[in-house]
């Protein structure tokens, strides 16, 4: 029995898809459970709409919890007990000194810590003063209650750790009920005993914590108010990931100073972020198998992450084709008003995913780096008398272009040979080397296209004491007009495609109307930063 406890203080990113899958995998590999639990214990920072969103995004992901759904602050009142019956048995008492005072006495690394004047006070003493805490007699921080372990301990988690503080605020879910609020290193060992966790699994930071985790439970479970087997705290190295930043404040930071558009821009790695980008369940399932579990901390290069969700769209995303620098073809011998179909396949490798047509036209759309009048050495495309396939089309022979008074070429014109046609017996009789893709300018959807890319051009944003801000990329979000095939513009909200010789695309979840889809890139075919990094 496992369970993924966020806090619903923020959005879930992808250091969470980690821990979600690591979560949810065990516990279907070895025919457990996996609860999904919110760890809301503090009551300052969480609220409904972070909840909401965490139970879209784990589901997104393909996990299912069942009735598994529970809410830490639906312990509050078994915390407030347990937290007595550890004054009761002699394992907490209530410390008056002031916050200063507290860090003073810890003592540090290397010199042990100094007992409180508090630490002696008697049973009675402390559940009065726990109680009138609670009650609501005290200001903020007047008291603290604390374990009594052992001031002089080399883990500086078992000086006495705080258990509980006087807080007068309002909970997203209890209200107005409390006056003193549990600490999370308190609470979280007894959410995972009432639910009967067997493996509490955590990252790697928690491990010192660990010893305090058996000794509250073991205390607890000797006080009766535990049952018997206790959870077990196991670590694991959290998701270190190049080219992005996880940490709430971050995160936050972007968002509210306006370096991306909202907690779902498509370049954060928040999961509600890569899903409008146009990544998958399946490629995040997949990422996290293939970066596996460790106690060693380590770095994951993005590309793996862009690797796994290429693998997964390649198998499954159906093909399509879409000019995002339009340049005018002109096929001066195709007869003007005259169209035709051609028939592209849906997918290579799938023909059980059958074909489309593609209007053909005179007038064509194509990339304008298709043509150039100067073909360096192996260029196969269009230039003044050279032949191409317009693929799942003709052959046509360039015989010259247009130009505008700067120079610059605005059409490029053409002869087809009629019986050249993708499909006709006569079609493998033409020899060309180069295949290009294209678009009938008539019949073209002309619609936005968001061309993302990396949100930090360094591997390591703010490595080296700089701003991780002065790493970001000014290149991540490219806003293009584009020439897309007819057959896009039925595209639903998260229809995800290849865009032939492009990349993954996928039309957008917010912004698409009903026939009129805009469009994210969400990876390019191939893996560009490689070589830079
Ligand atoms: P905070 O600093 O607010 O605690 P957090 O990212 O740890 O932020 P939680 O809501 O506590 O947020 O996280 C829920 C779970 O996700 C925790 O069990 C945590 O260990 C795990 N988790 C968080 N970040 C990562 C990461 N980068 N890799 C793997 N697991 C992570
Ligand atoms: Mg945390």
């Amino acid at each position: 029995r496992t369970r993924f406890p966020p806090e619903p203080n923020g959005y879930l990113h992808i250091g969470h898809a980690k821990s979600i899958c690591l979560n949810f995998g065990l516990a279907r590999d070895y025919g457990g459970a996996c609860h999904l639990r919110f760890d809301d214990t503090n009551p300052e920072k969480e609220e409904q709409e972070y909840v909401d969103a965490i139970v879209d995004a784990v589901r997104w992901l393909g996990f299912d919890w069942g009735r598994d759904e529970y809410f830490a602050s639906d312990y509050f009142d078994f915390m407030y007990e347990a937290a007595q019956s550890l004054i009761r048995s002699g394992h907490a008492y209530v410390d008056s000194q002031s916050a200063e005072e507290m860090r003073a006495n810890r003592g540090t690394l290397t010199e042990p810590g100094k007992d409180s004047p508090c630490r002696g006070r008697s049973v009675d003493e402390n559940l009065d003063l726990f109680r009138r805490m609670e009650a609501g007699e005290f200001a903020d921080g007047a008291h603290v209650l604390r374990a009594k372990i052992d001031m002089a301990s080399p883990n500086i988690n078992l000086r006495d750790p705080a258990l509980y503080r006087i807080k007068h605020a309002t909970h997203h879910r209890a209200g107005d009920k409390w006056n003193v609020y549990p600490m999370y290193t308190f609470a979280h060992p007894i959410e995972d005993a009432l639910e009967r966790i067997t493996h509490s699994i955590c990252t790697l930071e928690f491990e010192d914590q660990r010893p305090f985790y058996d000794w509250l439970l073991e205390r607890l479970a000797e006080d009766g108010l535990l049952a018997r087997p206790l959870p077990q705290q196991i670590e694991f190295a959290r998701l270190n990931l190049s080219y992005v930043v996880l940490s709430k404040r971050k995160l936050i930071q972007l968002v509210q100073e306006r370096h991306v558009d909202g907690w779902d821009d498509p370049r954060l790695p928040t999961l509600v972020g890569a899903r409008r980008r146009g990544y998958t369940p399946e490629g995040f399932r997949a990422f996290a198998e293939r970066i596996g579990v460790s106690k060693a901390d380590s770095w994951i290069d993005y590309g793996v992450l862009e690797e796994c969700m290429r693998d997964d769209l390649n198998a499954r995303a159906e093909r399509r084709i879409a000019v995002l620098d339009p340049l005018k073809l002109v096929i001066d011998n195709y007869p003007e008003g005259q169209e035709e179909e051609c028939l592209a396949p849906n997918h290579p490798q799938q023909p059980e995913l059958g074909r489309r047509g593609v209007p053909f036209s005179r007038e064509l759309w194509i990339e304008r780096e298709d043509f150039t009048e100067t073909p360096p050495k192996g260029y196969f495309r269009l230039f003044p008398g050279n032949s191409v396939r317009l693929r799942y089309g003709f052959v046509v022979k360039c015989i010259g272009c247009e130009k505008d008074p700067a120079g610059h070429v605005t059409a490029v014109h053409c002869e087809y040979f009629p019986d050249s046609k993708s499909g006709t017996p006569g079609a493998d009789a033409y020899k060309v080397k180069g295949n290009i893709h294209w678009v009938s300018a008539k019949h073209a959807y002309r619609a936005e296209v968001r061309l993302y890319d990396r949100l930090f051009k360094a591997p390591n944003p703010g490595a080296g004491g700089r701003d991780y801000l002065e790493d970001l990329n000014p290149d991540s979000k490219t806003l293009i007009t584009a020439c897309l095939e007819p057959a896009l513009k039925e595209a639903r909200p998260e229809a995800r495609f290849q865009f032939e010789r492009h990349g993954y695309f996928v039309a957008d979840r917010v912004d698409s109307k009903t026939g009129a889809p805009v469009f994210n890139r969400t990876v390019t075919l191939k893996d560009s930063w490689a070589k830079a990094g």
